[in-house]
């Protein structure tokens, strides 16, 4: 069996939208995409009066290049929310199909599921923030087409391990795909998983470049997947998804000189969490610090909402996630530059120091 059978069948049986840019390549007179044949003011030689390539060549390669794949195991996308919507649409029949998540996490993977009409299941982390792997399997109904592990999680910060990802491909396979989103590997210890998709096909993988690459502002993430899944999702994407300027910039960012800078931040942002944990410990006001193997803190308070107050009082903005289970007294503080943490750090202990 292959992974495929669990898509859509009229999904794989559809004929895809045939853009000029795909029916013909090359040529020095382009007069069959109806584009202008003047640049816009300001284009800089970028060309924007052109359409753009669907999976830009030199932006593909680099990316299949980072991550390890071959180049048809990569789909480029408008952010991985893109990829996590294009999995549901091509997998989930509305109103039939289910997807399972473990709360609390990151809210896309529900969203994408209930504008497709499909269900959503949700079998909750230990109260330690580990997967509860067995309770997942037993949760696994022929229904659900497609899990989703976010490791380092959010918005508890926790990595899954190796180990568990490979019990879940071996147990799920012919059954459902598992969606691994590593959108903060990079700033973890372990590596990413996506060496394992030669092995099995009904592995995905979410990577993006909006945290650890600076670009969340360009809107760059990928799918890296089995090449049939691939090009299942190519038949669904929009035509043109990724505009010129966002992968032109992309490409300086995977420069020699653009990674790097992008490592350099990496090191000072993996330095500044176990600074920064050590001294919210310290502070009177806090009652734990999730270990965090991402580029934020889930901190515990014992007033989380006088917190959040203060420091959008000093004109600092975190993250209020109460909501989420598990985490009612918690606020999220994303890793900063040293002088924006110091901040944090001074406007908590003010607020200790005269209540
Ligand atoms: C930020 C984030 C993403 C990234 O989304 P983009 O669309 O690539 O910007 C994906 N997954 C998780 C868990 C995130 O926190």
């Amino acid at each position: 069996m292959s992974v495929l059978d669990l898509a859509r069948a009229e999904i794989r049986a559809m004929q895809p939208y045939s853009s000029a840019r795909m029916e013909a390549s090359g040529g020095q007179v382009l007069l069959n995409a109806n584009e202008s044949a003047w640049a816009p003011a300001g284009d800089d030689g970028l060309g924007c009066n052109r359409y753009p390539d669907p999976q830009p060549a030199a932006l593909v390669e680099a990316l299949a290049g980072l991550y390890g794949v071959r180049r048809e195991q990569l789909l480029v996308g408008r952010g991985s929310d893109e990829a996590i919507d294009l999995l549901v649409r091509a997998f989930c029949r509305a109103g039939a199909d289910a997807i399972l998540i473990q709360p609390p996490t990151f809210g896309m993977y529900a969203v994408c599921a209930r504008i497709q009409n499909a269900t959503v299941i949700e079998v909750p982390l230990a109260d330690d923030f580990t997967l509860d792997v067995d309770a997942m399997l037993a949760a696994i109904t022929p229904t659900v087409k497609l899990v989703f592990v976010c490791t380092p999680n959010n918005p508890s910060g926790q990595g899954v391990p190796r180990a568990s990802i490979e019990r879940l491909l071996q147990e799920l396979a012919g059954r459902a795909l598992l969606v691994v989103d590593e959108a903060y590997v990079e700033f973890a210890d372990g590596g990413s998983v996506a060496d394992l998709i030669d092995d099995h096909d009904n592995l995905a993988v979410l990577r993006t470049m909006s945290k650890a690459w600076a670009l969340a502002g360009a809107r760059i993430g990928c799918l890296l997947a089995n090449a049939g899944v691939i090009a299942l999702l190519r038949r669904i994407m929009a035509p043109y998804p990724l505009p010129l300027p966002c992968v032109a910039a992309a490409l300086a960012v995977l420069s020699p000189a653009g990674q790097a800078a992008a490592r350099e931040h990496l090191a000072v942002v993996r330095a500044q969490r176990s600074s920064m944990c050590a001294a919210m410990l310290q502070l009177p006001g806090v009652r734990a610090v999730l270990p965090s193997e991402a580029n934020f803190l889930a901190v515990r308070f014992a007033d989380a909402g006088a917190a959040y107050r203060r420091l959008l009082a000093a004109g600092i903005v975190v993250r209020d996630v109460r909501r989420y289970p598990k985490l009612g007294d918690a606020l999220r503080i994303t890793i900063g530059t040293p002088a924006e943490n110091k901040r944090v750090l001074d406007v908590l202990q003010e607020a200790a120091s005269c209540p």
